[in-house]
């Protein structure tokens, strides 16, 4: 991106419609290049798919999601400095992540003092007691192929397939897709090992398990997404000159001879100079003509599919975990975050959330049956919580939490520049070759500034028709 800074408004103006951590980050690298932004969300706050809400009952902060980041999320993490919030993070200074079975027996995945990547993992992975000799023995050696691979040259032969049948022609049992590439899996795609491509299973392990000694580095906020994210970037957008409209929907894009001209929110057209849509890919048909939703470059991104996350929220009467987080094997729990210690929340209670990735099986069942299911499993891997009270327990569905990463899907996902001249694309669905994650909505949102800069400098020093 260029650098120079310009005063606000000095290279025309920019509507960004959608206010989720694409449209969001988006927009403070426009306002940082001069550009006069206005930020359309169609909520009456900014977040999308990263927020947190009071809970009525006890006060506090909760996010519709525990989310996570790694010390490889670059462009997230430079993105929360820039809104001078990444103080409010945790990122731990080296990997470490207590992996629990319903036993009670507890592994340790970390990483080691000294030792370059990938061998910084080798001395845990050997004391790991959850899987066997013969089975670190291959998982050892399917790392060591997905670490010198590159996945590039393979693309096709890798994203026609699954990462289960790759990691099956590669010599790992079931027990090791469950225990160990689940593991890293389910969190970083949403989805298990049997659906998602090799491509992206591989991806996941290189750039986020293996690629530096940090690279898997876990993060995490101190405070509510809300306050993290949402208030900073929109005391950054208003502070530099933009304006952001909440409860404002685009219902239209006004589009002449191949340009957007402006935006319609059905209550008054915005003039653009150019357009981000930071929406999700099945909202962006609804903003173009039938004829360009239905153009060969759009239409493939209807194909894109949701996958669900479950977050449970439980609150004790006494404390019943002492990590900040552990992975809970061979159980539904999956994912478990000591949210009262993470947040520093006084006590004498306990505030819990465990976080269900892939949720296919869990997303359809009611609430009272999800907690039949998850209190007895809580209380197997923290025997404290048989002997504590439940006094809230919350259950947070998002249906509709990141795009699967199924086999082919990467050729459904939009690059930033569109046919439409002056219409750029941003969001994790995107062409950022990252999952659904933040760190993938944050790349896509500065790649869109990027492209909007590009234009709009062509436009200006087009000579001035007559
Ligand atoms: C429960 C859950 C847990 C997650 N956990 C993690 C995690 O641990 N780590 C991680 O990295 N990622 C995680 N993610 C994924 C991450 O939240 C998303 O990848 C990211 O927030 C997507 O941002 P986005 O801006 O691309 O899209 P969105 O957040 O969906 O933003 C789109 C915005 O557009 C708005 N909009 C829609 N239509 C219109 C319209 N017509 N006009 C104006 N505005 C409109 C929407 O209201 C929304 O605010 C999780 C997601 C969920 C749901």
């Amino acid at each position: 991106m260029v650098s120079e800074l310009r005063s606000p408004g000095a290279r025309g103006h920019c509507v960004v419609i959608g206010g989720g951590l694409a449209g969001l980050s988006a927009a403070c690298a426009l306002v940082d290049q001069g550009v006069q932004v206005t930020l359309l969300e169609k909520r009456p706050f900014l977040g999308g798919r990263a927020y947190s809400f009071t809970d009525a009952e006890t006060g506090q902060e909760v996010d519709n999601g525990q989310h996570v980041y790694l010390g490889c999320c670059t462009a997230y993490t430079g993105f929360l400095q820039q809104l001078g919030v990444f103080d409010r993070t945790t990122l731990q200074r080296r990997l470490r992540i207590p992996v629990v079975d319903r036993k009670g027996k507890v592994g340790l995945f970390s990483a080691a003092p000294f030792l370059p990547a990938p061998l910084h993992l080798i001395p845990s992975f050997l004391k790991f007691p959850h899987l066997g000799l013969r089975d670190k023995v291959r998982a050892g050696l399917a790392m060591l192929s997905i670490h010198r691979m590159d996945k590039e040259k393979n693309r096709e032969a890798l994203e026609g397939q699954t990462f289960r049948d790759w990691l099956k022609q590669h010599g790992q049992s079931d027990r090791s897709c469950d225990v160990l590439w689940n593991l890293i899996t389910l969190p970083i795609l949403n989805d298990s090992v049997s659906d998602v491509s090799a491509y992206m299973g591989i991806m996941a392990f290189q750039d986020g398990l293996l690629h530096g000694r940090n690279s898997a580095n876990i993060g995490y906020s101190r405070v509510g997404l809300t306050e993290l994210i949402s208030d900073a970037a929109k005391d950054y957008i208003t502070q530099h000159g933009g304006q952001v409209l909440l409860g404002n929907a685009a219902t239209k894009l006004i589009i002449t001879h191949s340009n957007v001209t402006g935006v319609d929110t059905g209550l008054e057209v915005l003039q653009a100079d150019t357009v981000v849509s930071a929406v999700p890919w099945d909202v962006l048909p609804e903003l173009l003509s039938p004829e360009l939703a239905a153009d060969r470059y759009f239409a493939p991104a209807n194909k894109l599919e949701w996958s669900p996350i479950v977050g449970i929220h439980v609150w004790y009467d006494r404390p019943v975990m002492e990590e900040d987080f552990l992975a809970a094997l061979d159980s539904p729990l999956q994912w478990v975050f000591n949210k009262s210690r993470i947040q520093g929340l006084p006590g004498p209670g306990q505030y819990l959330c465990v976080s269900m990735s892939g949720a296919w099986e869990h997303a359809p069942m009611a609430k009272e049956a999800l907690r039949a299911m998850v209190l007895p499993e809580l209380e197997q891997v923290f025997p404290e919580a048989a002997t504590a009270t439940v006094e809230r327990f919350i259950v947070v569905k998002q249906l509709a939490a990141t795009f699967r990463c199924t086999p082919g899907a990467q050729a459904h996902r939009l690059p930033q520049q569109t046919p439409v001249g002056n219409l750029v694309l941003a969001g994790d669905w995107t062409q950022t070759g990252w999952p659904a994650t933040m760190e993938s909505a944050v790349r896509s949102g500065r790649l869109a500034a990027t492209e909007v800069v590009r234009a709009l400098d062509a436009a200006l020093s087009e000579p001035a028709s007559s």
